[in-house]
């Protein structure tokens, strides 16, 4: 089955017992057991529980590995994740990442020993120097990048981790299985925050990691039972139901963000574009190869700095300034301040985060009146 079809049919049949179409929302904490140790598959609901099960066989197969798992946010999955690496452990990143990962990754290098070193996520041989200057456990990219939407040559970056032994994972939440599936091009794990485009609506946290391989899913699983961080039946059940539609609301994110990208980028009033779908954007024909659309996510440096970017989100009347992204609705925020807020300045702007830096969702509604709310927002610039 393709890709739409399988948002809708894979891993979700009717319900056995009444055949309602829908995954039931199953909320029991604990499962009656006919004898010790005899149950039906289902014991206590932090191991599992069935509306969560069919939301982790629906994104196993999204993205084409053997296990899927689903955690109560995106950090919830990366924090479960870091309990599977040893103490001493090194991970090689990409330098522009979540600015939450990026506090979780400098939290376990002060409080736990972990060595971290950042890369350019678009620079592979930058990869190749840091793996072959001392052993890492891990390699960790996202792949478009937040905010910068750099592209990481997945497949290249993907046979060097194979080469030194090191876990490959991709945070692939910006381009969702829809436009992007890693562990085609060689990744080990693949992490989501669902909050995003599979939650697809604003209205749940949610996360998850996706195995390769049979065995490594089984170490996370007894992980996830472990630490305890997992998503509730309802939002569940939420996330399913953003999954039916991903297919086609992509195509819209894709459409819209094209436009505004463009818009933005022929008004003469910004410095940069950052999205993958223009065609000066320096790793186009990467994306193009391994990627199915550019995406609903792009970046902007107006100039003026940071009074001429509040000016701009103040304007805004389709697009609502907040945080989060991949949601129907369109957002606009402001990096340095809100999302990228933990990342020291310093590191902020070596990686290119600067005060004028815009970040824009584009949600699905008409294409055209987004177009029309930058436009007239951008007179104010
Ligand atoms: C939001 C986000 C996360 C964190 O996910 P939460 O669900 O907010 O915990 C991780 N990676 C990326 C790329 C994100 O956008």
């Amino acid at each position: 089955m393709r890709f739409d079809t399988r948002v809708i049919h894979a891993a979700q049949p009717p319900d056995e017992l009444t055949g309602a179409v829908n995954t039931p929302i199953y909320l029991s904490s604990t499962f009656a057991q006919s004898a010790p140790n005899q149950n039906k598959g289902y014991v206590y609901g932090r191991t599992s529980n069935p509306t969560r099960t069919v939301l982790e066989r629906v994104l196993a197969d999204l993205e084409g590995g053997r296990r899927g798992l689903a955690f109560s946010s995106g950090l919830g999955a990366l924090t479960t994740l870091l309990e599977d690496l040893p103490s001493g452990s090194r991970i090689v990143a990409g330098s522009d990442l979540y600015g939450g990962t990026r506090r979780l990754f400098e939290h376990h290098r002060t409080q736990f020993g972990l060595t971290v070193d950042y890369v350019a996520t678009s620079e592979t041989d930058a990869f190749a120097r840091a793996l072959d200057a001392a052993p890492a456990e891990m390699v960790y990219v996202e792949s478009p990048t937040n905010p910068l939407i750099g592209i990481c040559d997945l497949a290249r970056v993907g046979e060097l981790a194979r080469r030194h032994r090191a876990r490959f994972v991709v945070d692939n939440t910006f381009a969702s299985p829809a436009l992007q599936r890693p562990i085609e091009h060689g990744a080990g794990v693949v992490l989501h925050s669902t909050t995003k485009y599979l939650g697809g609506h604003s209205d749940i946290l949610g996360g998850a990691l996706v195995a390769r391989r049979r065995a490594t899913g089984e170490r996370l699983a007894w992980l996830q039972n472990a630490v305890g961080a997992i998503p509730s039946p309802v939002d569940s059940f939420l996330v399913l139901r953003g999954i039916r539609t991903l297919g086609v609301r992509m195509r819209r994110h894709c459409e819209g963000a094209q436009a505004v990208a463009e818009a933005l980028a022929s008004s003469g009033k910004v410095l940069r574009v950052h999205y993958p779908g223009l065609k000066d954007h320096p790793q186009h024909k990467l994306a193009r190869k391994q990627m199915d659309g550019f995406g609903g996510m792009l970046s902007a440096e107006v100039r003026g700095g940071a009074s001429a970017a509040g000016r701009l989100l103040r304007r805004l009347r389709v697009f609502t300034l907040a945080e989060s992204l991949g949601g129907v609705e369109s957002l606009a925020e402001h990096p340095a301040s809100m999302t990228h807020s933990s990342v020291p300045k310093a590191a902020r702007e070596a990686v290119g985060i600067t005060d004028g830096l815009l970040r824009f969702s584009v949600g699905i509604e008409d294409p055209a009146d987004l177009v029309d709310d930058v436009v007239r927002s951008l007179r104010s610039v």
